[in-house]
């Protein structure tokens, strides 16, 4: 077999070697070539550590002789040989993969120290207590990850031994307490393992070496990898680095910089430090470091020095920087560099400056912004710097805030709010659509099950409120008015926060921060219009909701869900009689009390969103969603309509389905009850007909849901159509008839071909069609999607990304066949996918006109848009 390259001095890589030498290795690489003053050192491969796994943990052959080679080349660059006693060469071990997992693997410092070494180091630096505390340091490190020897062993000794001395702090003990700490632990290493610690620097540095290449495969980085989804990276490179000291007396240091401040992304340096310390004590916060401004004060020239590389390595990697320093006796030295994490306010701010700058062009800015983290800038927020009591946590359904007292039905939500003036947080198991109006008055919502696609998830985010969702732990006793988590009990009327971007759920009172529109936000946004070519449309119905997407930049409306505008004040009455009704007879004079409400939403709608289109989708819902559920609400219902209880009871029991979302409901109901549809038809065009006498630009488009044949289309079609005309010639307004379906069934993507012969436009209800394609019920997958996720079978939850393989397939067809037949339809998605990023990219290359989400996803559609559309050039 061939040997390859294994291992690149630092002088051989570059930046762009990321797969085979780590982002660390890397960019060490990089800096060595710009001259800034990095210790030496060299990088062992990610393939040599793909090749040790597929090996059964064995080294490919040469891999030893370079090894040595590479020692060798260092020991003569810094003038110093591993275990030489008069000259020692200390080194670091790290493990750096392609794609950063910050402290899931294993590193070892001050390794080359030995009995004989040390004392070396001690006549060289005159500095025993110094290099006590780094041979103790490296003996713990070593022991604990090399050898397997629990930390906890070694901090007992360490205690043990202040105890004696009566001392709380390490920095308190001297070089002879020291010595004997670095006894007990040799002790501590031959009893636990049967070996003596390593004496010979190469046999430590072989083994740190395996060590790092094994915890690449240890629970704990595996389960990184898992949770942010990172695939097909081969290994861990090992990075072995000549150590450099900050502990060495007053004019060493460590510490950590940004190139901009990382939380607002004004262009300063920004960092901390802290004078004779290693980098882990900055860290660590045992001791408060100072800000970099200081380190201007005290060593100017360092100062001066650190800034101007600073500028030099931000100007050429044209993004900000995270470094690591670390400054020996007055000498500075950079151990690390990396792209720096940053807010979502620091990222607009940094990308719009740096085109401004002439660092980036516009298409890397809008790259440079991740489309979700937006969220942050448009929602009120918990500020996570408070002390927070997090008593349960469930799904991060709507982002957001939301500080209220706790309720338990809607009706209450309504009181608390209507008549008492107080804020509220409505508590259920799960929500229903007869609770609408309680989650309208609430602050927030939770429930207790439920997943990201669950009534309470979907209208919660569709009214831009905060919603956590399945907070499994919760236990809620609707008759006590009291809510359990495990020692807590929370009644009606306590105080709860909830945060919408964790999904925790907080004791009390939490502080909120607002949200801020900064200048550059809508610079950025509207160089991101101008890169897309998806379309980005808004799920509203209500006057409120309309507005926010309006200001948001929607291109208007693609989804109304009309029957969420039947809950509202006296129409849910005219809503039953209708359903009460024995004939058409009666259902036509209920139906003809709805006709002027609805046609007063769809005059408010039209008029906000002025010259945009807005698809109104007729009724969908199985009736019995409009009735009462319990005995209470019967007696209530029964009263209000003059009927006996029994009447109401029995239309419960007929309207019930054993499997309502595959039962009576989308178009059956009009195919059924062509009345409804009669209804909503002339509510629709005689509101585009009054808005445009004020000179209002109307362009309504209906849309039929829940089609699986063409057929239903064409008879629909039918009376959509006639009803429309028979409108515009009472009216004489001059109003376009647009129809069109949803895709939401596979059947309907199928025969997408036949289906668009009566439909001008498309658009795929990807919650119902990700329902009916994986046979998986949108409200009750929360209970096996997380363990379908744990075992690999699903790699993302459908109901909030797209499936690409099974339903992206149907989508396809759909969109071929749908063309073939009518080349210029026009098809969008409204599914709950639609504004979700890597959906959205998907929408783009299947070539959709636009996608429709939630107002308070509008922004985040558009930005993910133009990025699909710079990606896919
Ligand atoms: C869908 O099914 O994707 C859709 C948008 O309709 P609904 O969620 O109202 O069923
Ligand atoms: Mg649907």
């Amino acid at each position: 077999m061939e040997t390859g390259k294994y291992i690149y001095a630092f002088e051989e890589g570059n930046k762009d070697m990321k797969d085979l030498l780590g982002g660390k290795g890397a960019n060490l690489a990089e800096m060595t070539a710009l001259g800034i003053p990095v210790p030496p050192g060299f990088t062992i491969t990610t393939e040599v550590c793909q090749l040790y796994y597929n090996n059964e943990r064995k080294y490919p052959p040469g891999f030893n002789a370079q090894m040595k080679e590479a020692v060798e080349a260092l020991e003569s660059k810094v003038g110093r040989r591993l275990g030489d006693p008069k000259n020692p060469l200390l080194v670091s071990v790290r493990s750096g993969a392609a794609i950063s997992m910050p402290g899931m693997m294993d590193t070892v410092l001050n390794l080359g120290l030995n009995d004989e070494t040390a004392e070396g180091l001690i006549k060289q630096t005159n500095n025993e207590r110094f290099v006590m505390d780094a041979y103790r340091r490296f003996i713990q490190m070593f022991g604990d990850v090399v050898m397997g020897v629990e930390h906890d062993k070694f901090e007992k000794i360490l205690q043990d031994v202040k105890d004696v001395k009566g001392v709380k702090l390490d920095t308190e003990l001297d070089a002879a307490d020291l010595r004997e700490v670095i006894k007990r632990y040799k002790e501590l290493i031959k009893r636990e393992t049967g070996e003596g610690f390593p004496q010979d620097p190469m046999k430590q540095l072989q083994m740190a070496v395996d060590a790092v290449f094994g915890s690449w495969n240890n629970p704990r980085a595996i389960r990184y990898r898992e949770i942010h989804n990172i695939r097909g990276l081969k290994g861990t490179a090992v990075n072995v680095q000549t150590m450099v000291f900050g502990n060495m007396g007053n004019n060493s240091g460590s510490g950590v910089c940004f190139t901009r401040n990382p939380s607002t992304g004004e262009k300063v340096f920004y960092g901390e430090y802290l004078m004779n310390a290693q980098g882990e004590d900055v860290v660590a916060g045992i001791r408060t470091p100072k800000h970099l401004d200081d380190l201007k004060k005290e060593m100017p020239q360092v100062y001066k020095e650190l800034t101007d590389i600073m500028t030099r390595v931000e100007q050429h990697y044209r993004d900000m920087q995270d470094m690591e320093f670390t400054i020996q006796e007055g000498k500075l030295y950079i151990l690390q560099t990396r792209t720096g994490k940053r807010t979502a306010a620091a990222a607009v701010k940094i990308a719009v400056d740096m085109v401004e700058e002439g660092l980036i062009d516009r298409e890397t800015a809008i790259l440079r912004v991740d489309p979700t983290s937006l969220n942050q800038l448009l929602h009120k927020q918990i500020d996570t710097k408070a002390k927070l009591e997090v008593i349960a946590k469930g799904l991060p359904a709507s982002p957001g805030a939301a500080v209220g007292r706790v309720v338990f039905t809607a009706d209450e939500a309504e009181e608390w709010v209507d008549d008492r003036g107080e804020k509220v947080i409505l508590v259920r198991n799960e929500t229903s659509p007869e609770d609408i109006h309680g989650m309208a008055v609430a602050q927030g919502i939770l429930t207790a099950k439920g997943g990201m696609t669950s009534h309470a998830a979907v209208v919660a985010r569709g009214m831009g409120k905060c919603c956590v969702a399945g907070a499994e732990d919760i236990r809620i006793n609707y008759d006590k008015r009291e809510l359990r988590v495990g020692s807590y009990v929370i009644k009606e009327g306590d105080w709860i926060s909830l945060n919408g971007n964790t999904g925790e759920v907080i004791l009390g009172q939490a502080p909120v921060i607002d949200p801020e529109m900064k200048g550059e936000f809508g610079i950025l946004m509207e160089w991101a219009d101008n890169l897309r070519k998806l379309g980005v449309r808004a799920n509203a119905e209500t006057p409120k909701d309309a507005k926010v997407a309006r200001e948001f930049g929607a291109e208007g409306i693609g989804l109304a869900r009309t029957e969420h505008m039947f809950f509202e004040g006296d129409r849910i009455v005219a809503v039953r009689e209708m359903i009460l009704a024995e004939d058409e007879k009666g259902r036509r004079k209920a139906l003809d009390k709805l006709l002027p409400l609805q046609r007063g939403d769809f005059e408010e709608l039209f008029r906000i969103m002025d010259g945009l289109d807005v698809t109104i989708r007729l009724l969908d819902p199985p009736l019995h969603e409009f009735m009462p559920q319990t005995k209470d609400g019967m007696k209530e219902v029964a009263k209000q309509m003059g009927v006996s209880i029994e009447v109401i009871e029995e239309k419960v029991k007929s309207l019930h389905e054993i499997n309502p979302m595959l039962g009576f409901r989308g178009c059956r109901l009009a195919i059924v009850y062509p009345e409804i549809a009669e209804m909503q038809t002339r509510a629709i065009f005689e509101a585009a007909s009054r808005v445009s006498e004020q000179g209002v630009k109307a362009k309504p488009e209906v849309m039929i849901p829940v089609v699986s044949s063409a057929k239903e289309m064409q008879i629909l079609r039918e009376v959509v159509e006639k009803t429309a005309r028979a409108v515009l010639k009472e009216t004489g307004a001059d109003i376009q008839i647009k129809i069109g379906t949803m895709i939401e069934l596979p059947r309907a993507a199928l025969t997408a071909d036949k289906v668009a012969e009566y439909a001008e436009f498309f658009s795929f209800g990807t919650n119902d069609l990700t329902q009916t394609t994986f046979g998986f019920s949108r409200d009750d997958s929360g209970k096996f999607i997380p363990i379908y996720k744990e075992k690999g079978i699903l790699e993302q939850d459908p109901f909030a990304v797209v499936d690409q393989e099974g339903v992206g397939e149907l989508i396809k067809i759909a969109v071929e066949k749908g063309r073939k037949t009518r080349p210029d339809l026009k098809v969008g998605i409204c599914g709950e996918q639609g504004g979700e990023p890597s959906s959205v990219e998907f929408c783009h290359k299947v070539g959709l006109t636009y996608v429709s989400c939630s107002p308070y996803r509008v922004p985040i559609a558009r930005l993910a848009a133009a990025q699909a559309a710079v990606r896919n050039k």
